[in-house]
């Protein structure tokens, strides 16, 4: 077989440039000029972005497909031409859309009996040039795109998928570059090739892991949360001990309480008594999913089960296998996934979304809900036989205001936690702030607790106390609770805002001047600075600004400011 090129006038005719049309064309195809330089960013921003490895395989599947297009020209550009002059079309081709030079070296084929033996070196490749002056000298072959084109070319040239590989690389610092091309299976690496070119979702693979880690993180996060069940109030050790004695047994438990009581912590409480403490501990909560997820989330998703599951998702079950899974606020179950979760919980039996066998999952449930399940069944929102199930052992967690005992040493330990979390030295709660803190009536429980206590460690200056400033800030000025005349926490603000409206009802002064007057004083506190007045009328600059210019009330001047000529609105 002669290995020489025939002439290319017949592909150069194929290749037209219609600058008046916006457009290039390869026969047929629209064909678009671009910089090496363009290509060379956005081969660097694949690597950096995916890793050298997606982005080999997203480069290589992007060359395939070039040459898959261009192996349309063979035969229909030279079909009295002999066969290896038709292959010859996609090396000449290769050429002419300047991807480097080709020179033939060894090129044996049969179509029929699925034989292929190609060998060419190339020079100059724009990629492998383009590859050292980003990364200098490589160990690895880099010519990706054009490694794909040459494999893309040849497979649809020979009906099977043909593997081609570089022997050496001009990237690697070779004179030049020289690629060697047999079907895939006559590799003795070509399966682990393959994936060079499947089609393959990194975002899948990324939400998966997403997915594992968020399991795994709320299986070892705070392995000291139990220690962190601070309580002695008569309320909260009634629900520590019906906790400590179901621990030991596989029994259902569900955790009823307001909002913010604890009931996570409980569960882990739960879990680290029991003998699944050493298997994982999974946490749900049910609200915090969309509808049309919560049965995937749960159970599972088998390959291929609807569009775009590409891959095989172990639902939290199966993830808890062995262990405790919590499913938080379940009274927001959609009743399709209630009827689901009964079955599983009468069968110990899952099947996954799309899945025709079912599995055997031994998990401890734990549910938790702040809603009255037996006001939801008569709803209608509720499966009655559900409730039954779940109601083997329930366990009410008070909320804070009766427990008013443990608020401070909760309130302690927060302190601890949050200063080690901010790194912070703070030496306590000043007596004010304390007893504050005991007053308030924590319709946020121990998690309103939490935030109060974050907030007040973040404000407290270093080496000092938290005030009761810090835990309420905007006290005790303009705001809902402040301490009363026994230095009990109060409802001031009510009678506070009452008082100054009848105040300023009883001056007689209209609407307009009261707001003026707020503007000038809020000025003049700020010593002029405007941006700092609007800053305390909680307005911006251009507001407050243009707010001083157009006021209409007599007997009202505007103050001396640094307000510029014309107002920005
Ligand atoms: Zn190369």
């Amino acid at each position: 077989m002669s290995l020489k090129f025939p002439p290319s006038d017949d592909l150069r005719r194929l290749l037209r440039f219609e600058p008046d049309n916006g457009a290039i064309w390869l026969g047929d195809r629209r064909m678009v000029l671009m910089h090496t330089k363009a290509l060379t960013a956005l081969r660097q921003d694949l690597i950096t972005s995916v890793g050298t490895e997606h982005a080999r395989r997203i480069l290589t599947r992007m060359g395939y497909s070039a040459g898959m297009c261009d192996a349309e020209y063979a035969r229909r550009t030279r079909p009295d031409m002999t066969l290896n002059e038709c292959f010859l079309v996609g090396p000449q081709l290769f050429m002419l859309e300047g991807a480097a030079h080709v020179t033939p070296i060894k090129l044996v084929f049969d179509i029929q009996a699925g034989q292929f033996y190609g060998e060419f070196s190339w020079d100059h490749s724009w990629e492998a040039y383009s590859h050292q002056q980003k990364y200098g000298l490589n160990t690895d072959p880099a010519c990706w795109t054009l490694l794909g084109y040459a494999s893309g070319y040849t497979s649809a040239f020979m009906g099977r998928l043909i593997l081609f590989k570089e022997t050496m690389c001009a990237a690697c610092g070779a004179e030049h570059c020289q690629i060697v091309g047999r079907p895939i299976e006559e590799w003795p690496d070509g399966d682990a090739h393959r994936v060079y070119f499947n089609d393959d979702s990194l975002m899948e693979k990324m939400e998966a892991l997403q997915s594992q880690v968020d399991a795994l993180k709320s299986t070892l996060e705070p392995a000291n949360q139990c220690s962190q069940l601070i309580g002695n109030s008569t309320a909260f050790r009634k629900a520590y001990t019906l906790m400590q004695k179901v621990a030991q047994t596989q029994a259902t438990v569900l955790l009823t309480g307001d909002t913010g009581v604890g009931k996570e912590r409980f569960a882990r409480a739960l879990h680290e008594l029991s003998s699944r403490s050493d298997r994982p501990f999974v946490a749900v909560n049910c609200a915090a999913l969309p509808s049309e997820l919560v049965e995937a989330e749960l159970f599972g998703v088998e390959k291929g089960a609807y569009t775009g599951a590409h891959t095989l998702r172990i639902g939290r079950f199966e993830r808890a296998d062995g262990g405790t899974l919590l499913l938080d606020e379940i009274g927001d179950l959609p009743l399709a996934a209630q009827a689901k979760l009964l079955r599983v919980l009468q069968e110990g039996e899952i099947e996954r979304v799309g899945g025709e066998t079912t599995r055997k999952v031994n998990v401890r449930l734990v549910a938790a809900t702040n809603v009255d399940l037996h006001q939801a069944v008569l709803a209608g929102r509720f499966r009655a036989d559900l409730l039954y199930r779940l109601n083997v052992y329930p366990i009410c967690i008070p909320p804070l205001r009766e427990r008013k005992s443990d608020i401070e040493p909760l309130a302690q330990g927060m302190l601890a936690r949050f200063c080690a979390l901010h790194n912070k030295r703070v030496l306590g709660f000043e007596e004010r702030a304390l007893k504050a803190l005991l007053q308030h009536d924590w319709p946020g429980n121990i998690r309103e607790l939490e935030n109060l206590v974050e907030r007040g460690v973040i404000l407290a200056p270093q080496s000092g106390k938290v005030e009761l400033e810090h835990l309420f800030p905007r006290q005790p000025d303009s705001v809902q609770t402040g301490l009363d005349a026994h230095g009990h926490l109060a409802k001031l603000p009510s009678t506070h805002d009452d008082d100054l409206c009848a105040r300023i009802l009883d001056s007689g002064s209209s609407l307009e001047e009261i707001d003026s007057l707020v503007l000038d004083h809020a000025v003049s506190r700020a010593g002029g600075n405007l941006s700092e007045a609007a800053r305390l009328l909680g307005m911006t600059r251009p507001q407050l600004a243009y707010r001083l210019k157009h006021r209409n009330v007599h007997g009202v001047s505007a103050p001396a400011t640094d307000l510029p000529p014309s107002i920005p609105i």
